[in-house]
Order: structure tokens, then C-alpha cells, then sequence
């Protein structure tokens, strides 16, 4: 069985992420969409938030399995049976750390490949970061995300 893990902090999904996950359903078994329980970055949804956004928005996809994690990337990758590790590829500006990142895990952990998944055109501007702006605006994010998650974001900011 081919299990590959989909790490991020997904604070919240997106329809970019939520594209990758669709695809990597195509290529592997099973996806372990793998949410980071302790980032740097200060989250406007809590872990659980996080995890139960993903569960929801990936019901219609049975391969998709949603889990957190904490520590470092490669050791849940192992503890998961898998081997591969994937992430997303928006822009240029992505490619310097996710390299750096995936040069890092591979002298870390030889056998887990890193596989970077070049954005679909219509995603490729979006970030968790671009939605919780625009909402905190009072901006409509209906574009940009999954209904359910929408409707989370705006409850956090009160419309
Ligand atoms: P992190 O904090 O680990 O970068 P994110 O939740 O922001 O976590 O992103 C998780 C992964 O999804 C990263 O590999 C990122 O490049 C990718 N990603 C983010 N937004 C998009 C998008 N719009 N399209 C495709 N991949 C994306």
C-alpha cells in the first residue's frame, strides 16, 4: 500500500490545498493530511479547528485520512508506514525553502522522498494568510475556500 503525507499547518485549508490533496488521492493509496500542531506561527484556528476543517472538507475523498502531529516532519512520516512526503508548489518564491527543506529531511531520512506539487493555474496566488486578510476585511472568501471552512473563518471574525 503507497501512503504519502501531506504536512502543513492548513490554518485554514484552501481550495489550493485542497486541490493537491484531490490529485495526491490519484497517485497513492492512502494521503495522511498531516496538520502541525506546534508551528511558530500563532494560528487563528486551533489544532483541533484545524483537523476537523480538513475532516469535513475531505469527506467525499475515502483515501484521505487527517491526523496532527508535532516535531519533526520525518519522524510522523515514518510512524504513518509512508515514505513520501508532499508538498505544494506555488511560485518561485516557495521553491528556495521548500528545497532547502526537502534537502534537509532527505539527509535526516534517506528513505522518505520529498515530492513538490506544482499548484494548478487558478490556485496558484492563494494562501491561508491571503484569506484571513481579505476576511478580516469583511471580504467575501467564497472563491477561495471550501464552503465549510468559509463559514469557520467568518464566525472567527463575527459576520
Ligand atoms: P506551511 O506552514 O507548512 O507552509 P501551509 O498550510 O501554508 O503550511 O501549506 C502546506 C503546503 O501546501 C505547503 O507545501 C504549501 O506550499 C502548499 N500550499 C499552500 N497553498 C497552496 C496553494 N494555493 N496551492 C498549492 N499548494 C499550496
Amino acid at each position: 500500500m503507497k501512503i504519502a503525507v501531506y504536512p502543513g499547518t492548513f490554518d485554514p485549508v484552501t481550495n489550493g490545498h485542497l486541490d493537491i490533496i484531490r490529485r495526491a488521492t490519484n497517485l497513492f493509496d492512502e494521503v495522511v493530511v498531516a496538520v502541525l500542531r506546534n508551528s511558530q506561527k500563532s494560528p487563528l484556528f486551533s489544532t483541533d479547528e484545524r483537523v476537523n476543517i480538513l475532516k469535513v472538507v475531505t469527506e467525499d475523498m475515502p483515501t484521505v485520512k487527517v491526523l496532527s502531529f508535532d516535531g519533526m516532519t520525518v519522524n510522523f512520516v515514518r510512524s504513518c508506514g509512508a515514505n513520501v512526503m508532499i508538498r505544494g508548489l506555488r511560485a518561485v518564491t516557495d521553491f528556495e525553502y521548500e528545497l532547502q527543506m526537502a534537502q534537509t529531511n532527505r539527509v535526516l531520512a534517506p528513505d522518505i522522498d520529498t515530492m513538490l506539487m506544482v499548484t494548478s493555474l487558478e490556485y496558484a496566488y492563494l494562501s491561508s494568510t491571503i484569506v484571513k486578510e481579505l476576511a478580516s476585511f469583511g471580504e467575501n472568501i467564497d472563491r477561495f475556500v471550501p464552503p465549510y471552512a468559509a463559514e469557520k473563518i467568518r464566525e472567527k471574525f463575527n459576520r
